[in-house]
């Protein structure tokens, strides 16, 4: 209930301006987001490079504003061009948010979000590194699935993401388990209906399990984005039975959360990814990590009261 709670708040503006407006929430905020600035995001790129890959992303979602979207794009050509000009090509890729490239816009949507990912995607090309398509909530999921059709047929490495707890992704991950695939699995961020979505930890769980087994049976490049050990473990063995290499493979974590974690899998010689945010629309995104863990929403709540 307290995780629904806090989605419907990432997307309320009343909650957006309390919250923004709270001197000492920048604390915990700067525990999941990298800092306002490209210099932030490259400054703890550098710091995660000695033994982590990195995938960028600049914060921003539910857009309706076709010059922001256009923004967006600028932000993303920044962030590559210093990716490439420090070095950081063959370690750092970026994720991008679909709602954040003007899906959602009244008219055209789809066709801008695809050409905005398109110039995106090409400026990802000339860095030396690739895109992965972040997914979104459940009503976005086949738009976002064709545009990303659409990208591979000229950036094939573009990757996507599918989440375990849409009671579709099973099928999905059979559809995008051919060569040359990228998949990021994830449990799921948004609060999804019984019609669409496993609610029960347990039935989510086991929907990972299974769409872990396609993938890592596939001919793709999964990649394995939890915090649960338990998962990770499993990730790993069913790598080993596929008969997978070390570097046929993945995981990912999220910037802040579980850092000793990614240290001690890296240290094994596993791939780890971070995916490290950065910008000033940090709201939604830090709302969605507050609902995953209780213990995180005692320090907003000490931080909301002592305003
Ligand atoms: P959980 O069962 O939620 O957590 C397992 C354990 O990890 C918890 O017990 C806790 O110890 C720790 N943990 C988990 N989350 C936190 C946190 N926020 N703070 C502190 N500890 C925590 N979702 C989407 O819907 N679309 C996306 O495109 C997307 N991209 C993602 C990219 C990456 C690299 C990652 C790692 C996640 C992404 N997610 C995305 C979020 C994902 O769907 C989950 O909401 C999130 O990862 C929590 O699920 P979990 O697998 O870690 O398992």
């Amino acid at each position: 209930m307290l995780r629904s709670a806090l989605i419907a708040a990432s997307r309320s503006a009343g909650c957006r301006s309390v919250v923004e407006r709270t001197p000492l929430m920048r604390p915990i905020v700067d525990r999941f987001v990298a800092g306002s600035a490209v210099d932030d995001a490259v400054r703890v790129a550098h710091e995660l490079a000695a033994d982590r890959l990195i995938s960028f992303d600049h914060l921003g979602e539910d857009t309706l504003d076709r010059a922001q979207a256009e923004q967006t794009v600028e932000a993303y050509r920044t962030v590559l061009a210093r990716l490439d000009a420090e070095g950081l090509g063959g370690k750092a890729e970026v994720s991008v948010k679909l709602s954040g490239l003007g899906q959602a816009l009244a008219v055209d949507g789809e066709k801008i979000a695809l050409e905005n990912t398109r110039r995106i995607c090409e400026a990802a090309a000339a860095a030396g590194t690739t895109v992965t398509v972040d997914m979104e909530d459940h009503t976005t999921t086949d738009s976002t699935l064709s545009i990303v059709r659409a990208l591979r047929a000229d950036f094939p490495a573009t990757g996507t993401v599918l989440q375990a707890y849409l009671k579709r992704t099973e099928a999905d991950c059979a559809d995008f388990a051919g060569p040359g695939s990228r998949i990021r699995l994830c449990k799921g961020a948004y609060d999804e209906p019984a019609s669409v979505a496993y609610r029960d930890k347990s039935e989510v769980d086991a929907s990972y399990v299974r769409c872990l087994k396609v993938l890592m049976a596939g001919q793709g490049y999964p990649m394995v984005a939890t915090h649960d050990s338990r998962l990770i473990e499993i990730g790993e063995r069913l790598a080993g039975q596929a008969g997978r290499s070390r570097d046929g493979y993945e995981f990912q974590m999220l910037y802040g959360v579980r850092p000793q974690v990614q240290a001690q899998l890296a240290a094994r010689g596993l791939r780890m990814r971070v995916y490290v945010p950065y910008g000033t629309e940090w709201y939604s995104y830090f709302m969605r990590r507050l609902g995953e863990r209780p213990a995180n929403m005692a320090f907003f709540l000490r931080a909301l009261t002592r305003r």
